[in-house]
């Protein structure tokens, strides 16, 4: 089953970028594993699938050390500071940055190991209440901001958009995190790279892809559905 979704998955990735005039290795599938056992993550992981996102750093923690070691681990999940610790010499990028203190203790930790941990800032595009990630219009002052700390390295922006059935809705908030991101490579800031896209879950990311991702977080379309309510752990709203 993991394989046929997988299969199905990857088709709608290349009919994507070929609508888009895209190379399909401009897009990285990050196959969502959060609550879902080992085994299954082996199994997509034997299909080729290198790349995984938990948004709990306690999963990855527990996880990391039994499965092999070449997966490249994503933290796209709201980050505590006091939990940096267990997940920073296990990722290969943190997609949740959304504040400066954030940043610091990343950098701070990172530091400590001698390593450069690449990271992305969450925008709250649509501007939902519920929502974590910094105003689109702040995103700049922002990656200035972090930008001097030099355990970190800003590589792009990323999104959670709207719950919504129709995946056309979401289509305006890809675009303007797209152009967003333009726009601040093109401020040239030091240490600053802004090339990577994080945009698109299972109902999305094929609209995502078209506006230009670059990562794609591909959960229940590859795994199957999550038996907890899907508000609670994702921090999106049910509509
Ligand atoms: C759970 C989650 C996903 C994957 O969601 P699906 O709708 O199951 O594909 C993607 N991104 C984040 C941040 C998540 O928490």
């Amino acid at each position: 089953m993991l394989r046929e979704n997988l299969a199905s998955v990857e088709r709608k990735i290349a009919d994507a970028c070929k609508r888009s005039g895209r190379s399909r290795d401009e897009v990285t599938l990050i196959a969502v594993s959060k609550t879902k056992p080992v085994e299954m993550i082996s199994e997509v992981y034997g299909a080729g699938v290198r790349d995984f996102g938990e948004n709990k750093p306690q999963e990855i923690r527990d996880k990391q050390p039994q499965l092999a070691e070449d997966i490249r681990w994503h933290m796209i999940g709201h980050l505590q500071r006091n939990k940096i610790k267990y997940i920073i010499d296990k990722v290969c990028m943190i997609h949740s940055v959304d504040s400066v203190r954030l940043a610091q203790a990343i950098d701070e930790a990172a530091g400590k190991l001698g390593i450069v941990m690449p990271v992305l800032i969450e925008v709250n595009v649509a501007g939902e209440e519920s929502k974590d990630g910094i105003r689109p219009e702040e995103a700049e002052q922002f990656v200035r901001e972090i930008s001097v700390f030099p355990n970190i390295h800003v590589e792009g922006l990323m999104t959670i958009a709207p719950f919504t059935e129709n995946p056309e809705e979401n289509r305006q908030y890809f675009r303007k995190l797209s152009k967003l991101c333009v726009d601040i490579r093109q401020k040239n800031i030091d240490n600053v790279s802004m090339c990577s896209l994080s945009m698109g879950m299972t109902g999305d990311y094929e609209v995502a892809i078209e506006e230009g991702a670059t990562m794609v977080r591909v959960g229940t379309g590859i795994f199957g559905e999550r038996y907890y309510p899907r508000a609670e752990a994702d921090g999106r709203v049910e509509v």
